[in-house]
């Protein structure tokens, strides 16, 4: 008997799943206080068979990556600031003699480029694929690339395997995701080019049987736009108000005109949206693809959000052709006078694949092709219309450093009346990352 059980544990393979991130995002993201897990390692574990593979997770955020350990496999999610680091993380596991799996984004984007550097590549949505994959490559008998060619089902999908990520801080909140997809267009956008073009959901009962298996009190919804289907948005935050957890979603603006979903997010636990504004003025907003924002309505809609209790997370973006150099200043009395909570600012990055990025690339505009310059956070990668590359990174610096100083914080606080407390540490913690 015994000897049948080590038999069996002699043939499970090893493998490693790393969720990466390179040295400077890292830096940037540990100084801030709201950090939360990224659900891809622990989703994609859930998908593997524990009597044929023996799982490993690396999450890069707070944990280092064992290069001298011995795995058959080493899978990895590639984003496109990453996607060096993980071409370098894939080349030393090769090196060791382990094979390598890569998926993501920037796979998805670009399967040319990350085939070079792996053994195995999967592209577009894995719920399919990877499983398959797994199968094969236990067996023996992977094929170099999977495709996924049909949207794949979102009924009775595996619990993310939280249990294996170690070293989750407390303050680090967890994920689910409810729908994917999204109805819109953004120029900047690559969701598009990764996930087949139809919006779908889960069954509430599942995700909130998620929900419910989650330890932490707080997560995050991670969907592109979790208010994108009404009716299911309703059905799911009425079965969440029991649950008694707090929760943020990304949402579009103009789904929160309607008060009655603001009402029912905030019964069910909502703490505050996040809120891809993009910029506070329609020629941007045009440049970007986003006229689904209209300026003219964000004092209205953003009143409207704090009078239910919500707070507003914004997205801001820096440098659309038409933005002047005095953006930065305008931008931020405008997210005083509106009362903005806290800001997810960022530089216009056009990601591989995205309408941006062949409009820039024809244009001759684009200063650099090193992936890992391409984080929106600390770079610019092309050469903006209406200002100076050194106009444009100054100014969303001073931007940051203003918006989280303490003299903006009240002026902002003066006008949201929003959960202060909870705000000002949120604020601290951008404020710290900004420095
Ligand atoms: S609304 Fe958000 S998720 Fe949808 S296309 Fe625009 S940027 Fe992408």
């Amino acid at each position: 008997m015994n000897e049948l059980k080590h038999d069996r544990q002699m043939k499970k393979k090893r493998i490693l799943l790393i969720q990466p991130e390179n040295r400077e995002i890292n830096a940037f993201r540990r100084r801030q206080f709201n950090n939360f897990a990224q659900i891809t390692i622990p989703y994609l574990a859930a998908f593997i068979d524990e009597t044929k593979y023996e799982i490993t997770l690396k999450d890069e955020y707070n944990q280092a990556i064992p290069y001298h350990q011995t795995f058959d496999l080493a899978a990895i999610t590639v984003n496109t600031p990453n996607a060096p680091h993980c071409y370098d993380i894939a080349r030393r596991f090769r090196e060791n003699g382990a094979r390598v799996v890569m998926g993501g984004p920037h796979v998805s984007l670009l399967p040319e480029e990350a085939e070079q550097h792996c053994d195995y590549l999967l592209t577009g949505e894995c719920e399919e694929t990877w499983p398959l994959f797994l199968d094969h490559f236990y067996e023996e008998t992977a094929m170099k690339r999977y495709d996924s060619a049909s949207p794949p089902s979102l009924e009775h999908l595996p619990k993310p395997r939280w249990d294996l990520l170690k070293r989750r801080t407390r303050m680090m909140k967890a994920a689910v995701f409810a729908t994917r997809g999204c109805p819109y267009h953004c120029r900047y956008c690559n969701l598009k080019q990764i996930y087949h073009d139809c919006f779908r959901t889960r069954p509430v009962e599942e995700v909130i049987d998620e929900i419910k298996a989650i330890c932490s009190r707080f997560f995050v919804f991670w969907d592109d736009n979790f208010f994108a289907n009404r009716t299911y948005a309703l059905s799911l935050m009425n079965a969440l108000k029991p649950v008694k957890k707090k929760w943020a979603a990304q949402v579009t603006l103009t789904d929160c005109r309607d008060e009655n979903i603001l009402k029912a997010a905030r019964e069910a636990g909502c703490l505050y949206l996040f809120i891809g504004l993009e910029s506070f003025f329609q020629s941007s907003l045009k440049d970007a693809g986003k006229e689904i924002n209209q300026v003219d309505d964000y004092g209205k809609i953003i009143g409207q959000i704090h009078k239910h209790g919500l707070m507003i997370q914004a997205g801001i973006i820096f440098g659309f052709d038409s933005d002047m150099p005095d953006v930065f200043e305008k931008t931020l009395r405008k997210c005083e006078e509106t009362g903005i909570d806290g800001a997810t600012v960022s530089l216009l990055t056009p990601l591989p694949g995205t309408p941006l990025y062949a409009e820039l690339k024809a244009a001759n505009r684009l200063t650099t092709a090193s992936w890992d310059k391409y984080n929106g956070k600390t770079q610019v990668v092309f050469e903006p219309r209406n200002m100076t590359t050194e106009q444009l990174l100054r100014g969303y610096m001073l931007f940051r450093r203003k918006f989280y100083s303490l003299r903006s914080f009240i002026r902002r606080m003066k006008v949201s009346h929003t959960s202060p407390v909870y705000n000002f540490v949120v604020n601290l913690g951008y404020w710290l990352a900004g420095r």
